[in-house]
């Protein structure tokens, strides 16, 4: 039976001004700061398979919006810690709203994850001093501008220190219970999480393998306490409660460690200042850079191989890399120092368990131009960003070159962010599509025939370094609709063959 019908969960990233107002921040509100609060999170929508075309139910049981605003549960280590609770949640188990989810993830029992990423840029603080612990996580003074501190004061983080605390989460989503509360899962530590991507054990435990998409950031690994039960659903509730996080270390010979991030292990005592397990998931990049993690070039998404075990993961780029003042120059497993154009590296856990504490890891293939030390068999591409393995063992290729290089200099020669395929046993990558001027190509998703492609694309005809000009939002581009007094819109493509065959075969 050819899957016809399904939910789509989908994430909004984040929001232009420029496009959602038509003056853009030239006026500010509590009402503008509401819209802004609830243009962002994620929707879940149910879609059906009708004449060989894709729809939307509507009106739909499960059509749902999840927002900067919707009460979120806090679980796991650090639910009920005092760096957890605020003025308006003194049991520091609560707190309004997700938003700035990446990348993604999924359960087997069908959760979906969504992952907390540029949160920090919402906040600001004013106070003159900002805390080591804020400054580690990217709190300023001025954050990006997205004003919303001044008509909700928790985004103030001067006046609500603890409130940064409550996002930098992977939070669990119920697609098929609309009233269910959405969960930050604690145990899976705290960053700017890129995604959260899932690999079954043969014992039936789970690993989630997560990017801190940020320079010189790290790769992280959850594996969970218990196995999962296929036979009953709520047996799983709470199962990425429990668990070991790790994070890696990519040794110069090919072989690398999953080195825990567990209170009273190593550095991670009191003295150190992490005085339980709790407070290593709150500070879990100083835990990281305590055990001596090797820096990478802004992880983005993760995928683990459904037949080879291998796992892939996109360092988009890091051009501050072995720049004067840098937190480093190269290292193994970051060879370029600018990295401007990225690369993706590969590793396969010891006998092939999820679980293990060690790999094996090789360089899959460095991005961009040969001259520039790239190493690409095939189309050429830079920065790439989504990644996602098909159940026939493509590993496709989304990339994120960022609209200030895109059609510039050595960037020039890829044209707009596209969606490559290669087979990882050849190596040779060739060019799916091409995106609009200005957009990222966020996601890419298969049904499981195979026969259906979902692709995001998002934030089309973005402007260079800024928000959009909302005296002229189509300056770059008006994908999709084309309308000639409208404005880009981030959007879902949905692909089918015009012989409903398999895609990529
Ligand atoms: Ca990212
Ligand atoms: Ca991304
Ligand atoms: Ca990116």
């Amino acid at each position: 039976m050819r899957p016809a019908h399904g939910l789509l969960a989908i994430n909004h990233e984040y929001l232009d001004e420029g496009l959602l107002f038509t003056d853009g921040q030239k006026t500010w509100s509590a009402e503008k700061g509401l819209k802004a609060q609830n243009a962002v999170g994620v929707s879940v929508i149910e879609v059906r398979l009708e004449g060989g075309q894709w729809q939307v139910v509507r009106p739909s049981r499960y059509a749902r919006r999840i927002t900067a605003r919707t009460p979120c549960r806090i679980s796991g280590p650090a639910a009920g810690h005092a760096l957890m609770r605020t003025a308006a949640d003194p049991e520091g188990r609560s707190v309004l709203g997700t938003y700035n989810g990446c990348a993604h993830g999924w359960t087997p029992w069908g959760t979906y994850l969504t992952c907390e990423e540029n949160w920090n840029f919402q906040f600001v603080n004013r106070s003159g001093e900002i805390p080591p612990e804020q400054l580690r996580y990217g709190i300023s003074a001025k954050g990006r501008n997205y004003r919303w501190e001044e008509h909700d004061e928790r985004f103030d983080a001067g006046l609500h220190p603890n409130e940064p605390n409550r996002f930098g989460w992977v939070v669990e989503i119920d697609p098929y219970d609309p009233g269910s509360v959405p969960v930050k899962r604690t145990a899976l530590g705290r960053c700017k999480h890129e995604g959260a991507a899932c690999a079954v054990g043969k014992s039936g435990r789970l690993a989630f393998y997560m990017g801190d998409d940020e320079g010189f950031e790290y790769i992280y690994k959850f594996v969970t306490d218990r196995a999962w039960n296929p036979d009953d659903r709520a047996a799983n509730r709470n199962l990425l409660d429990d668990g070991m996080l790790y994070v890696a270390r990519f040794n110069a010979n090919g072989s690398g460690t999953w080195l825990p991030l567990m209170y009273g292990h190593g550095p991670l005592t009191p003295d150190r200042g992490f005085a339980n397990q709790a407070e290593v998931a709150v500070k879990t990049r100083q835990a990281a850079d305590a055990v001596g993690a090797t820096r990478m070039d802004r992880p983005e998404w993760v995928v683990p191989h459904p037949v080879s075990g291998e796992v892939y993961a996109a360092c988009t780029n890091n051009s501050a890399r072995g720049r004067k003042g840098a937190k480093e120059g190269p290292n193994p497993a970051n060879r370029r120092a600018p990295n401007r154009f990225g690369h993706i590296v590969r590793w396969r856990e010891q006998g092939g368990d999820v679980a293990a504490t060690r790999f094996t890891w090789d360089v899959f293939v460095e991005a961009g131009p040969a001259d520039q030390g790239g190493t690409i068999r095939g189309d050429g591409f830079a920065c790439p960003d989504g990644l996602w393995i098909d159940s026939m063992g493509t590993l496709w290729v989304g990339t994120d070159v960022s609209p200030t290089a895109l059609g510039k200099g050595d960037f020039a020669q890829f044209g707009n962010n596209q969606l490559l395929a290669v087979d990882p046993a050849t190596g040779v990558f060739r060019r799916f599509l091409t995106g609009p001027r200005g957009c990222e190509i966020t996601a890419f998703h298969t049904t499981p025939d195979n026969r259906t492609a979902f692709v995001n694309v998002q934030h089309p005809g973005e402007a260079p370094g800024d928000r959009a000009n909302p005296d002229n939002p189509r300056a770059h581009s008006n994908w999709p609709d084309y309308d000639p007094a409208g404005r880009p819109r981030s959007a879902t493509v949905v692909i089918r063959r015009t012989d409903g065959g398999i895609i990529g075969s």
